[in-house]
């Protein structure tokens, strides 16, 4: 109760010319309100899909959602058109992907599309519209607001577009964000990801930043779900995530990740990829590529929570 967004059971298959795979097999996955949670895993594990799957962004009949729910402030989203999902768009829900020009409007000032859900979501009209418009490119810090508002998309750069989406996608009540960062610059994505903290703290919005990068969810999340191939195999408070990893999984997603407190040395690199979800190994599903799989693990592995309230899917768990 209260969740900004509850996810249920979420099923998700995509058709390809091989067969079908499940890329979102049983998925569940709450925010509160004002929380930042993370979903974290290597590409293909179906972060994304989670995503498209919650948003209807994905194209048409690409991704279709087979069972469960996505409750966005109490309203499942499932049974919803994409227009009617639209209609949320910036009013309950706002996106920020890898790709700014997908949500922006190529022919329209970006001064113009920031005001568009001002105008028709918090009824905003005239002077009060304007002062708004420049309060928001102001806290996504673009210098020069009065020529950037005036400005098409093409003529910006990435990090500014970034920026502009940041401040057209921060004032509903859930963010979702999609590898953000990852398309810039190492300094343009320390800016954009301050940026970013700072307008959701603003307007005390909850998100859902997608992210293979451990990093940034050290410096933005709350809590952290991990997913691997199509599955949640943990759920953690960021801090017991580092201090604590229960699954075998989130141990080789952290000891890839370059930490300032370990020499280079100490860097692994998990082997093997995530598997072919057209016919994915039985029972647990990072067993071919687990340093502790046993007999037991070819049968599913059952969810166990901790008395910290740490969640992981894994036998060795069990015992
Ligand atoms: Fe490894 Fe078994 Fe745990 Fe899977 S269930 S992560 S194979 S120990
Ligand atoms: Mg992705």
């Amino acid at each position: 109760a209260g969740a900004i967004l509850s996810i249920r059971n979420l099923k998700a298959d995509i058709g390809t010319r091989q067969g079908v795979m499940r890329v979102v097999d049983d998925v569940s996955l709450t925010i509160g309100p004002g929380e930042a949670v993370a979903l974290v895993g290597e590409s293909g594990c179906g972060k994304s899909m989670t995503a498209l799957s919650i948003t209807k962004l994905a194209p048409e009949r690409s991704v279709s959602i087979v069972g469960g729910e996505v409750l966005l402030d109490g309203r499942d989203l499932v049974p919803l058109s994409r227009s009617e999902m639209q209609a949320l768009r910036g009013n309950v829900v706002g996106m920020v992907f890898q790709d700014p020009m997908t949500f922006l409007n190529p022919v329209m000032a970006v001064g113009s599309q920031i005001a568009n859900p001002l105008r028709r979501h918090m009824g905003l009209r005239g002077a009060r519209l304007a002062a708004r418009v420049h309060e928001l490119i102001d806290l996504v810090r673009i210098p020069e607001a009065a020529r950037v508002a005036k400005s098409y998309p093409h003529e910006l750069s990435g990090g500014m577009r970034q920026r502009v989406l940041i401040a057209l996608a921060c004032s509903p009540k859930l963010l979702i964000a999609d590898e953000p960062t990852t398309a810039l610059d190492v300094t343009i994505q320390a800016q954009i990801l301050d940026v970013l903290k700072s307008s959701l703290k603003e307007f005390g919005t909850a998100l859902l930043l997608i992210t293979h990068n451990m990093g940034i969810v050290a410096d933005m999340c709350d809590r952290v779900y991990v997913m691997y191939a199509g599955r949640i195999v943990e759920e953690a408070r960021v801090e017991d995530i580092f201090a604590r990893p229960q699954h075998p999984y989130t141990r080789g997603l952290l000891a890839s990740v370059l930490r300032h407190d370990r020499p280079p040395e100490a860097l692994k690199v998990m082997t093997g990829s995530v598997p072919n979800l057209i016919a994915p190994p039985a029972g647990c599903r990072f067993r071919p590529r687990c340093p502790n799989a046993m007999a037991v693990c070819a049968t599913d592995p059952p969810w166990m929570v901790d008395d910290r309230g740490q969640g992981a899917a894994c036998w060795l768990n069990s015992r």
